[in-house]
């Protein structure tokens, strides 16, 4: 018996989604949209957040107004730049959080994907998928030391379990400890090194053996190694960002990450670099550990990784290391982790990063860009309490979130995008395009400069 799909009635209910499908696949189709389909997807959105997705963002983002009535939508993005749904431009100097080393929809990452798109989505899950081992291959060259094998993820925290879990096998030991101020994602594994008490107190107790000592004060760290030692509690490994992102951009003090490095080497200890954020080029070097001159065990990479352009992570470890997952291989899996796609932006997000020359761009334009805020922010000392950076990783720390806010939200009403949200703004992050070019640089001083005369104290 065969049922004619054709003949059956759609129940009405389904007979408006699907016209409302055809709707939003006939905007997406658009390359622009005019006046009335921007007030549509305007309200719809507004709605959709309200009314679905959850109405708490609508509350704290600077891109909406306290009543509703105007908000801020995106629509599409190209170079450092994005464009709301109303053609307004603004120069992206939030990056994702890190995400636009390359740039928006860089057109090599774009022309891979399409490519890759063009022939096969995704793996089978059985043969063996060819861009997984060249990609494999070249994250083995370009990372630093010994580390020679990677397992792909589809995002940051996804990246810290498999570290997380691959350390613990390795050690047979289940203490770790991280630091104050740390972020590594929310998953519960990641979630128990992240140090924000706010984002983890709902939720404990996390993964048992974790531990936090200040960043950058060696001296605990020591003393939390002799005691777990001294308990019975050997460390399996240590899970620092090299330098802070999400804590406000934290650089380490000279030489803690040397130390740090052989105390572990000291207790047998495993060195974790969670180089999500500072990964990729953004620091000045394509990964932070060569400004330090130290080798991980074990490195986390997410964010910039797939290019702006596709959501993708890996973590490449020592062979001695890697080897306790060689007898089954079945130990850590994910099923979209190191897709055709995702590995295909990643080769080529490589490929614009080492022939563009960009990681050497981020450290010359970071050290312009950082001491021309500098310059600005004199005779504000009221209002801006340090200004700190590395590469085009860089902080503003204000004395209140008030005025973090406010800066925040002047310079974004004047078309640029700088982190800070109505809770989250004491210091702001500046995490451009790597490829931001010098005219844009300006234009986001000038702004701030002129914002900064305008805010009060
Ligand atoms: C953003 C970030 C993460 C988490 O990445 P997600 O992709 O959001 O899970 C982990 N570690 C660091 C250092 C990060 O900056």
């Amino acid at each position: 018996m065969s049922i004619d799909l054709k003949r059956e009635t759609k129940s009405e209910q389904n007979q408006q989604v699907s016209e409302y499908i055809n709707k939003v696949l006939s905007l997406i189709e658009k390359e622009e949209v005019n006046k009335e389909e921007a007030a549509w997807i305007t309200k719809e959105t507004v709605d959709g957040f309200r009314e679905h997705v959850n109405p708490g963002f609508l509350t704290y983002r600077k891109s909406v107004t306290k009543d509703g009535q105007f908000a801020a939508v995106e629509w599409s993005d190209n170079g450092a730049c994005f464009k709301d749904v109303n053609g307004k431009e603004y120069i992206d100097c939030l990056g994702g959080f890190g995400i636009y080393n390359v740039g928006h929809r860089n057109p090599k990452v774009v022309k891979a994907v399409t490519d890759q798109l063009k022939r096969q989505a995704l793996h089978s899950q059985d043969l063996l998928d060819p861009l997984r081992a060249m990609l494999a291959k070249i994250l083995a060259d370009i990372t630093p030391g010994d580390l020679k094998y990677a397992f792909f993820t589809n995002s940051g925290t996804e990246s810290v379990e498999a570290a997380l879990k691959l350390a613990k096998m390795y050690s047979e030991r289940t203490t770790f400890i991280s630091t104050t101020r740390a972020f590594h994602g929310k998953s519960l594994g990641s979630l128990s090194g992240t140090a924000k008490g706010m984002f983890r107190k709902p939720f404990l107790p996390l993964i048992p053996g974790f531990r936090h000592v200040p960043f950058g004060d060696f001296d605990m760290m020591k003393k939390t190694f002799e005691v777990c030692a001294a308990v019975g509690e050997d460390v399996a490994a240590v899970i620092l960002e090299p330098i802070q992102g999400e804590g406000g951009i934290i650089l380490p003090p000279e030489g803690y990450l040397k130390q740090v490095r052989e105390l572990c080497d000291e207790y047998g200890t495993l060195l974790i670099f969670d180089e999500v954020q500072t990964g990729m080029g953004r620091t000045g070097k394509m990964f932070a550990a060569e400004l330090y001159d130290v080798v991980p065990d074990i490195i986390c990479l997410a964010k910039a990784f797939g290019g702006g352009v596709m959501p993708a992570g890996a973590i490449v470890a020592r062979e001695e290391v890697f080897k306790s997952w060689f007898p089954n291989p079945f130990m850590h899996t994910t099923t979209f982790g190191g897709n055709p796609l995702a590995c295909a932006a990643a080769i080529a997000t490589i490929g614009v990063l080492i022939e563009e020359n960009l990681p050497v761009r981020a450290g010359v334009v970071g050290e312009y860009f950082l001491k021309e805020l500098k310059e600005a922010a004199q005779g504000h000392e009221d209002k801006v309490l340090e200004i700190r950076g590395q590469g085009l990783m860089i902080g503003i720390e204000f004395h209140k979130d008030e005025i973090g806010y406010e800066v925040s939200k002047g310079m974004f009403d004047r078309g640029i995008l700088v982190a800070g949200t109505l809770i989250n703004s004491k210091t702001i992050r500046i995490e451009p395009a790597l490829t931001i070019s010098y005219e844009e640089v300006d234009k986001v001083i000038r702004t701030f400069k002129e914002v900064l005369n305008l805010v009060k104290a």
